[in-house]
């Protein structure tokens, strides 16, 4: 006896017997342990039993017994029972009619199984398989969705297809039915399918994602398109080695061509531009010619004896001439650096001396204007800049003369010092200044700060254009700030020599 009783403790298992002649029933210890009623003197009747029993569950567990009692076999039924305590359990119930030998119905005997555990348990796994089940929908919808093709191949049976969404439907214009299960090899021709299992045996040997860049594939209706191709390897958890291989493709067709397209119209455009810029180089060397020819016999003309009337036409013929000429030049330069063909020097050179006889050449303008031109060098600068002389002293030509030009009263003064490896010269006046929004075009060819500023100081708006491209063939550096009304300083920046 005591040992069925552990066995029923361990088991969590009780045991009931009522009598019904006699109405009595009897439980075992482990049934009053299960319903938390043992050592508390409970007497156990159908309606105590029943007093257990939640509203909920109580006609089921009527209806099972009745059934029994009338002659219907033996019943088996789930359900909560409460304790007095308070604490809910969820037991199994069998029962069955035991009769006499005349067949009437004599005992009701029957177990209760707490099955509490195994109930939570099943609820935990019902809840996580809810969960995922709304993954899965999560995943398929996205899988499904998503405009790149997506598919799965099983590397362990030989790189077959397990899944293909939508879009690889699409892209490669192959059927999901008719490619499950299939290796490439059925479906493509042998050189594209070799192609396509050569990366996927490389993820599945390395263990490594594969990024086809550009992957041609044939297609049934769109010839060769291009893939962007993607290749994981998938590695299924509790396992070492990828067992599936995960590939996203993306049409890049369409992409591609724009590109090529794009980089064909430009190269077009490079060329026409070069082109363009080459006959003007070249127009502006023939001009230059006659030009010269013209200013050389104005010049001639000049030492003739003329009348006060015509020698004041001469000069303006020979005006004139200079100016046109130093526009040619301009375009000469400009042409040269758009064409990629102005070369500079870089050599070892007093920067000195070129600042010096930029001032030269310049001070009888300043001094015309009444402005003091004046040039700043410390005791210790250093002697010699890398670059080209010539263009050196046309940049600094340019940027004084706009200095004086655009000064009407004042000074401009000309200062060199050291800057890190470099030496930087400042051209600083107090002229007009240039406003915000003027700033950013200042270096761009045909720039002027406003359309008054070509008719009141004349210029081609082409010269600073032309200098910051000279200081950046140079390896230097040219750039400005200004304030309105205050003046401007640009500066430009040259590696000193010997570094
Ligand atoms: P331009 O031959 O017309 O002088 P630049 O390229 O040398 O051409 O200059 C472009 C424009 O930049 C000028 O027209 C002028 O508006 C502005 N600019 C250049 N230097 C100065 C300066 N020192 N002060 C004020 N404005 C300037």
């Amino acid at each position: 006896m005591k040992n069925l009783q552990e066995a029923q403790q361990l088991a969590h298992l009780g045991s009931w017997e009522w009598d019904i002649a006699a109405d009595t029933v009897l439980w075992s210890e482990e049934q009053l342990r299960l319903f938390g009623e043992h050592g508390r003197g409970f007497k156990p009747t159908f309606d105590a039993f029943m007093s257990h029993v939640p509203e909920s569950d109580r006609e089921s567990v009527q209806t099972a017994i009745r059934n029994t009692l009338e002659g219907n076999g033996d019943y088996y039924i789930e359900h909560e029972i409460m304790r007095p305590d308070g604490t809910v359990r969820f037991v199994a119930e069998q029962g069955r009619l035991i009769c006499a030998p005349d067949g009437k119905p004599e005992r009701l005997i029957g177990t209760t199984l707490d099955i509490t555990e195994r109930k939570r348990y099943e609820s935990a796994l019902k809840a996580k398989q809810r969960e995922l089940e709304i993954q899965t929908a999560f995943l398929k919808t996205i899988v499904e969705n998503i405009p790149a093709a997506v598919f799965i191949k099983d590397i362990r049976d030989d790189f077959r297809v397990t899944l293909w969404n939508k879009s690889a439907e699409e892209i490669f214009q192959v059927r999901r039915e008719d490619i499950i299960g299939k290796t490439a090899h059925d479906l493509w021709p042998k050189e594209q399918a070799d192609l396509y299992l050569e990366s996927d045996k490389r993820v599945a040997y390395d263990g490594k994602p594969v990024d086809v860049r550009e992957e041609p594939s044939q297609t049934r209706d769109r010839g060769t398109i291009l893939l962007n191709t993607v290749k994981l390897p998938l590695i299924i958890p509790g396992s070492s080695e990828p067992e599936y291989l995960l590939a996203i493709s993306n049409d890049i067709t369409n992409e591609k061509r724009v590109t090529a397209e794009l980089q064909a119209a430009k190269e077009a455009a490079e060329g026409a531009t070069r082109t363009k810029s080459e006959f003007l180089a070249m127009m502006s060397h023939e001009i230059r010619t006659p030009m010269n020819g013209v200013l050389g016999m104005a010049d001639l003309l000049m030492h003739t004896p003329l009348s006060e009337e015509q020698a004041k036409m001469v000069e303006t013929l020979k005006y004139s001439g200079e100016v046109l000429l130093s526009l040619i030049d301009d375009l000469l330069d400009y042409s040269k650096i758009e064409a990629g063909k102005m070369e500079v020097e870089s050599q070892p050179f007093p920067l000195r001396d070129t600042i010096r006889e930029s001032v030269d050449l310049l001070r009888a303008q300043s001094d015309q204007k009444g402005i003091d031109l004046t040039v700043v060098f410390p005791q210790d600068l250093p002697g010699l800049v890398m670059g080209d002389p010539g263009r050196t002293r046309q940049v600094l030509l340019n940027l004084i003369s706009n200095a004086i030009k655009f000064t009407y009263a004042g000074n401009v003064v000309i200062e060199a010092s050291v800057e890190g490896r470099c030496i930087r010269t400042e051209v600083r006046d107090t002229g007009i200044g240039i406003s915000e929004e003027t700033r950013p075009r200042i270096f761009r060819k045909f720039s002027q700060a406003d359309a008054s500023t070509a008719r009141r100081f004349g210029g081609t708006g082409l010269g600073l254009a032309i200098s910051k491209s000279l200081m950046d063939l140079m390896g230097g550096q040219l750039d400005f700030h200004s304030v309105v009304g205050q003046g401007s300083t640009f500066y430009l920046t040259l590696p000193m020599a010997g570094d």
